[in-house]
């Protein structure tokens, strides 16, 4: 997990403080040492989105600092106070996951590890929302580019004059970016972040620097990689579908074998998004067993 900090004439700014997790806040004292600075001189927490690994410390960090914390309206709202069709543990939630095909017993321990996952510890932050186009950190002009498909309204900051992108979790050097679950039918968050890749791909950047991992320099070779990475998965999927109806769960166990409740989650969001993506380009169609509440996937 990488957090930034940069320096202006105003103070210093932070992007994704990272982590509640034990042992952080201690990192946080050692690299303010390191520096030679005070926490107050700490005067903006950016946060790019609202999974804890980037949040999880804002409010700490806020307390330690009085900085303020940033963060896109959406993206907030769906991280401290979610929807029925986001929050885990709700009907919504749990009907969605049994019509995949995943048991109540799986489920459950779904929404034992996801509710940790995606709690938001205490102190929770004061957040200002972002309102402009721009914002200016560490002495330069940051552009705020949304970014969705990894979760709602996830924001990457873009520096036209120099290229710089910080682009949080929306590109990663090494590992492909989580697709975040798709609520329903008619979402297709796979097309999304596709999408967002594009809209990265026109700023042309020469540095981007993730929220994973080490800073890298050529972005189109990097989406390259992620598209045949998702059309890989497409085909594989597509390999799978037949005239006949399968659930997602059917095509987890064939192309991921057996799977821990976390791992069963993740492959399980995966699977559908891009299941959705092809429906949504007419290859795939979608139905309901009317004995039960499965929904079945087969070639058109
Ligand atoms: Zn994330």
């Amino acid at each position: 997990m990488n957090s930034y900090l940069l320096q202006g004439k105003q103070g210093w700014s932070v992007i994704d403080p990272g982590p509640n997790f034990p042992g952080c806040n201690e990192e946080w004292e050692v690299a303010i040492d390191d520096l030679g600075i005070q926490f107050s001189d700490i005067k903006q927490i950016l946060v790019t989105h609202g999974h804890i690994d980037h949040v999880g410390l804002a409010g700490w960090l806020q307390e330690q600092s009085g900085a303020e914390v940033l963060m896109n309206r959406d993206e907030y709202n769906s991280t401290f106070y979610p929807e029925e069709t986001e929050k885990i543990g709700s009907l919504f939630y749990y009907n969605g996951m049994a019509s995949l095909g995943i048991n109540a017993a799986e489920i459950e321990q779904i929404t034992n590890i996801m509710g940790y996952v995606t709690a938001v510890m205490e102190p929770w932050p004061q957040v200002r929302f972002l309102q402009d186009d721009s914002l200016v950190m560490g002495d330069r002009t940051w552009e705020v580019i949304l970014t969705t498909g990894h979760t709602n309204a996830h924001v990457c900051l873009f520096n036209r004059e120099e290229g710089l992108l910080l682009s949080g979790d929306q590109i990663l050097p090494t590992i492909s970016t989580v697709i975040r679950f798709p609520i329903g039918v008619e979402d297709n968050p796979l097309r999304q972040y596709l999408d967002s890749l594009t809209i990265l791909k026109e700023l042309n950047p020469t540095k981007i620097m993730p929220a994973h991992g080490e800073p890298f320099n050529d972005m189109d070779a990097r989406i390259e990689q992620l598209l045949h990475h998702h059309q890989e998965r497409l085909q594989q999927i597509m390999d799978c579908l037949s005239d006949e109806p399968c659930t997602v769960r059917t095509i987890v166990d064939q192309l991921f074998g057996k799977l821990d409740a976390f791992n069963l989650f993740l492959a399980s969001g995966e699977i559908s998004a891009h299941l959705l993506l092809l429906q949504s380009q007419g290859k795939l169609q979608i139905s309901q067993d009317s004995q039960s509440v499965l929904l079945g996937f087969a070639l058109v």
